[in-house]
């Protein structure tokens, strides 16, 4: 029989883990796979832990990993997704906004023979709609600057064949950017759609600071367009200075004088904000590069539940 594993990183969950179980496995039960459900506690400081190890032990296909802090949702799916040993693994939220009866579809496309299956929400409801915009505007922004050709579609609530799943697990690469690394590693690709509900219970663990941090660092780990900006940039001013050049000397010429210091004062500051700003983007990259070059782990794990049976 086929197993599936589903990986689900949680940060203070408390009020989700035991709902989600429930349909989860209501949902895992019904259907003819086996199954493992691998919760990931992302270094919670509420009952998290308590209540998954609750759950791991009146079931054993239940697991759970706590990492030794909070190390973010892509760390933590990466704990999961290395600890999976099924035929494909599922990776979703706690918080049931990512529907699990949706893995039924996802499973047929699978059975098709895609690699990767994508989600896609056709509506979301209980988001803001700064986020639903910021969102939009991230997801076009980031297949803009993309240098592959599968588009990112919003969110972790994704397929992954073992083969692929394989693949983008021998990356050497840190802090891994999932939605990203799908584009990369190619594969048949589907897309299945839904009706993001809002979350059963607690509260988004998205600030906008980390929002900014997820997003920035997503496009660094997947484009190195960023970094040809100041080049395009350079050259059309240097073009535009020389037009300007030209237009002054000749009304020189003709005795014109143009009143240029009322100019300036705005064009050296934006001038000088654009040179920060291309400074800032170059230091994203370095940053990554000095991540890589320290090599450490993109996880550390406080201890493991029933996975001694593997
Ligand atoms: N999460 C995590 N570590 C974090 C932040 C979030 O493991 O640092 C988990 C969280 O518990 C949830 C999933 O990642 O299961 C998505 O987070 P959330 O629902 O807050 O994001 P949203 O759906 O609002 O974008
Ligand atoms: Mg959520």
């Amino acid at each position: 029989m086929k197993k599936i594993s589903i990986v689900v990183p949680c940060y203070n969950e408390e009020a989700c883990i035991e709902t989600f179980y429930y349909y989860a496995t209501n949902f895992l039960n019904s259907i003819s796979y086996d199954y493992e459900i691998i919760f990931v506690n992302d270094g919670s400081v509420d009952l998290t832990a308590e209540l998954g190890q609750k759950l791991a032990t009146v079931n054993n296909k239940v697991k759970l990993i706590n990492l030794s802090k909070n190390f973010g949702q892509e760390s933590a799916i990466l704990a999961g997704l290395e600890h999976a040993k099924g035929d494909c693994a599922v990776v979703m939220d706690c918080d049931l906004q990512d529907p699990v009866e949706l893995i039924a579809e996802m499973l047929a496309k699978w059975e098709k023979g895609y690699k990767i299956v994508h989600t896609k929400r056709s509506q979301q409801k209980g988001v803001s709609w700064f986020k639903k915009i910021t969102s939009k505007l991230y997801s076009f922004i980031f297949n803009l600057l993309s240098e592959t050709k599968t588009k990112l579609i919003e969110g972790d609530f994704k397929l992954y064949d073992r083969q692929v799943l394989d693949e983008i697990l021998k990356l050497p690469e840190k802090q891994k950017f999932f939605r990203g690394l799908t584009g990369f590693v190619g594969f048949k690709q589907t897309c299945v759609s839904f009706n993001r509900p809002k979350r059963k219970a607690g509260k988004t663990k998205y600030n906008l600071s980390k929002m900014i941090n997820l997003g920035v660092d997503g496009v660094v780990s997947n484009s190195n367009k960023p970094l040809m900006l100041p080049f395009y940039f350079g050259s059309v001013l240097s073009a535009i200075a020389g037009i300007v050049f030209t237009v002054f000397t000749t009304l020189l010429m003709f005795k014109i004088y143009l009143p240029l210091t009322a100019w300036l004062f705005p064009t050296i500051i934006m001038l000088f904000s654009f040179v920060f700003i291309f400074m800032g983007i170059h230091n994203f990259y370095l940053g990554k590069i000095y991540n890589q070059t320290k090599n450490r782990p993109d996880y550390i794990i406080e201890s493991k539940i029933n996975f001694d049976n593997d």
